[in-house]
């Protein structure tokens, strides 16, 4: 049961191509992952559909948002049967990778899987700190994505964040701020949030981590390593 969601804006932005790669890494992984988002995505890229149809995008009134996704989900799937979200147009739109599946057996979402080489048996951890690995999976810029895995109870260093951060948990759980996260559930921070993610005692905690700006660590240790790690 997944009950922590990203942000309607960013699947909105994620139907219309405009996210960076490792953001849209995350995204692809959450919605495989999450039924309910699929369908919010699914609306969304038809409405790109329909304004890129009637050219409409420049003339819209503030309610136009609310009241073409109510056509759409009124007309149920009869909008991507007329082929409107199957369109050149939002095929080239569709950002990469673009896979949204469902996850079957795996424990990897398949989006993840094209960047790890296989399931997450072929991940190749490298240590980051006691009981902490990572593999590093896109470094663009100050956009990164990697997996972690944090061992049963263990935490990640104290830190907050310059940009944004996105983690979703693949295996196990973690909490952080009072909350408690598992397999599918997406967590945003940002530079108001400061968190020590703590994995649960039951399993491993293996999770997708993006982020789009280096991370501010609290304590030493982790501001000394930070040039090593490359977070
Ligand atoms: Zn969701």
């Amino acid at each position: 049961m997944i009950t922590h969601h990203p942000a309607e804006e960013l699947l909105a932005a994620y139907a219309a191509g405009s996210l960076d790669e490792a953001t849209s890494l995350a995204m692809a992984t959450h919605l495989t992952l999450c039924p309910a988002c699929r369908a919010v995505h699914d609306d969304f890229e038809a409405l790109g559909g329909v304004l890129v149809c009637e050219n409409a995008a420049d003339t819209l009134k503030p309610d136009a948002l609310a009241a073409t996704l109510g056509m759409i989900r009124a007309a149920g799937s009869g909008v991507a049967d007329s082929g409107v979200a199957d369109s050149g147009v939002a095929t080239v739109m569709r950002p990469q990778p673009s896979t949204v599946a469902t996850a079957g057996s795996s424990l990897l979402p398949l989006p993840l899987q094209y960047y790890v080489g296989g399931d997450l048996a072929a991940a190749k951890w490298r240590p980051l700190g006691p009981g902490i690995h990572h593999m590093p999976l896109i470094a663009d810029g100050a956009a990164s994505a990697r997996l972690l895995r944090i061992a049963p109870g263990r935490s990640v260093f104290e830190h907050s964040h310059e940009g944004n951060e996105i983690t979703i948990v693949l295996r196990g759980s973690y909490s952080a701020g009072g909350e408690n996260f598992r397999r599918g559930d997406l967590e945003m921070a940002d530079g108001t949030v400061s968190h020590r993610p703590v994995a649960g005692s039951e399993d491993i905690c293996v999770c997708l981590a993006v982020t789009d700006a280096p991370l501010r660590f609290g304590n030493f240790l982790g501001r000394v390593m930070q040039p090593f790690i490359g977070i």
